[in-house]
């Protein structure tokens, strides 16, 4: 089976999410093909959360624009899409003048950048902005802009946003080869062919963005040769705390921000993350990242029990060999192919702004974007029971009595919730991509309690088997045999 689209946007990370999102407003047809069978399974998965806010990265790269960018336009983003967001500010931590020094130097970086309102403050400021941090910090770069969302939340919402827009997602497709025809887009034909084990995707124009897969697609499509390095990170999630700490950074290396303490949009703290070049698809956590993990964070806020850490996992920053940089653009040798590649760090802060850009790149090329007059930017968020109020909790109880059936007791999450969560579109078809969805099994308990009853919904809903259900994506079965009592 052959589909043909305007765009074929490779990968559905939180890149290929936001282009898809941002593209989706213009009259155009559009595809989003990913490997997996679920959004954000790759890098977008495994990472902090942190939208910082633009002073790291050097002033004139296209980091430094989108990253900056991506931080102002979170707030839009977050209303129309729906996702929690906090925009708490941060701190980098400085205990001595030699820190002093580099805080002044990241401050001169971000104002070249365009982040607001930056200023070095003394012990007693970090002291009010927040209790926590160590009585040991001489001086702070103090940035109100900075927060942090649930990266996944924000990539299955951009999408959800796009295909209500009509954007269509293929899953489980991952693009084995690239057929290219004839040397430009102009006479309106396809002239990209993505060769899938599910079918063909023909298209006119397409975007990389495939995150560690991205130099193997510029490959096949006879474009740009650049090789990825999996720049890998882990990261540790402590349980819930009565409030969220404001992120708390040291001094960053040349090549991390360093171990970074900050609280998420769920009220945990997570500790992130290490920095080393490791072997491509090494998602394994390491002792010694993950004692410097505990270390630099005591480091930032002396009473930290980290005794609380519920899970430690890692990921891999695509990034490519030879630059820092990201590589958003047309490519120079095959036109009509847009990258959007090398998207390490910070992907997550700049990713609306990595999809204004590439609109702006496609634009420029000539790509014709009409504006649709049925596009809808607002994407309404699913109930979700926990922070609901008590008037609206029993309001949907009372709509249906699989509300107050809670099958994750960690999260609060209801049967009903964790079925929208399988009904959306697009919806999730395993355990994780229910946990990702709604929170069923995120918890203290990581699941222990309820991913029997998880296993035994999506099977209902899915209508299979339990043995065939899958924990994440392919083969990775959870069930032997009959579940006992599981209704
Ligand atoms: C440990 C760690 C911590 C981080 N912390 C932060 C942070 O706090 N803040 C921040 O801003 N950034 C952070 N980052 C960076 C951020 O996670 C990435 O920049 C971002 O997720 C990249 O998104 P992406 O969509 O480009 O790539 P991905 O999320 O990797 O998505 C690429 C997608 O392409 C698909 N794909 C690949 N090849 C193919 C193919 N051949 N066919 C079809 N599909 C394909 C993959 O399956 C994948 O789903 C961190 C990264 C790591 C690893």
């Amino acid at each position: 089976m052959t589909e043909t689209f305007d765009i074929a946007i490779v990968g559905a990370g939180i890149t290929g999410c936001a282009i898809a999102r941002q593209l989706a407003r213009y009259d155009l047809s559009i595809c989003v093909v990913e490997a997996a069978n679920d959004i954000a399974l790759g890098a977008s998965k495994a990472n902090g959360g942190l939208v910082h806010a633009g002073y790291d990265p050097a002033p004139g790269t296209v980091k430094a624009q989108v990253n900056a960018r991506g931080c102002e336009l979170y707030g839009t983003w977050a209303q129309e899409l729906g996702f929690l967001f906090r925009r708490t500010g941060s701190m980098v931590l400085g205990f001595n003048d030699e820190d002093r020094a580099h805080l002044e130097k990241l401050r001169s970086n971000g104002l070249a950048n365009g982040v607001p309102e930056l200023s070095i403050v003394g012990p007693e400021r970090i002291h009010e902005l927040e209790p926590r941090a160590s009585a040991d910090a001489t001086c702070a770069l103090w940035c109100p802009s900075t927060g942090f969302v649930d990266p996944f939340e924000v990539a299955i919402a951009a999408l959800e946003n796009a295909v209500a827009n009509g954007v269509t997602f293929m899953r489980s497709a991952p693009v084995e080869a690239i057929e290219v025809a004839g040397s430009d887009a102009t006479d309106g034909a396809a002239r990209f062919t993505l060769v899938t084990p599910v079918g063909d995707v023909r298209c006119r124009y397409l975007i990389n963005a495939a995150g560690n897969g991205a130099a193997d697609i510029s490959h096949m499509a006879g474009a740009e040769e650049f090789q990825m390095v999996w720049r890998q990170g882990n990261i540790v999630v402590l349980d819930k705390e009565p409030r969220a700490l404001m992120p708390l950074y040291p001094v960053p290396t040349p090549v991390s921000k360093g171990v970074i303490v900050t609280g998420t949009v769920h009220g945990n703290t997570v500790i992130t993350a290490t920095a080393a070049v490791r072997e491509p698809g090494d998602t394994q956590t390491y002792t010694n990242d993950v004692n410097a993990l505990l270390t630099g964070a005591r480091k930032l806020v002396p009473d930290l029990d980290t005794r609380r850490v519920v899970r430690a996992f890692a990921g891999g920053r695509p990034v490519i060999k030879g630059t820092n940089d990201f590589f958003i653009g047309q490519s120079d040798v095959v036109p009509g192919l847009f990258q959007a590649a090398g998207i390490q760090s910070p992907g997550v802060a700049s990713a609306p702004a990595i999809a204004e850009r590439m609109e702006h790149v496609m634009r420029e090329a000539g790509v014709a974007l009409r504006e649709r007059v049925d596009w809808d930017p607002i994407r309404h968020a699913p109930d979700d029971f926990d922070r609901a109020p008590l008037a609206r909790k029993e309001e949907l109880i009372e709509s249906d009595p699989a509300w107050g059936q809670i099958v994750c007791r960690c999260e609060t999450v209801p049967e009903a919730e964790i079925v929208a969560a399988i009904r959306c579109r697009p919806g999730a078809v395993s355990v994780e991509g229910v946990k990702r969805r709604c929170r069923a099994g995120m918890g203290r308990c990581q699941s222990g309690f309820c991913q029997s009853r998880v296993v035994a919904i999506l099977a209902r809903e899915l209508g299979c088997d339990p043995s065939e259900v899958l924990l994440e994506d392919a083969g990775s079965w959870l069930v032997e045999g009959p579940l006992k009592r599981v209704r």
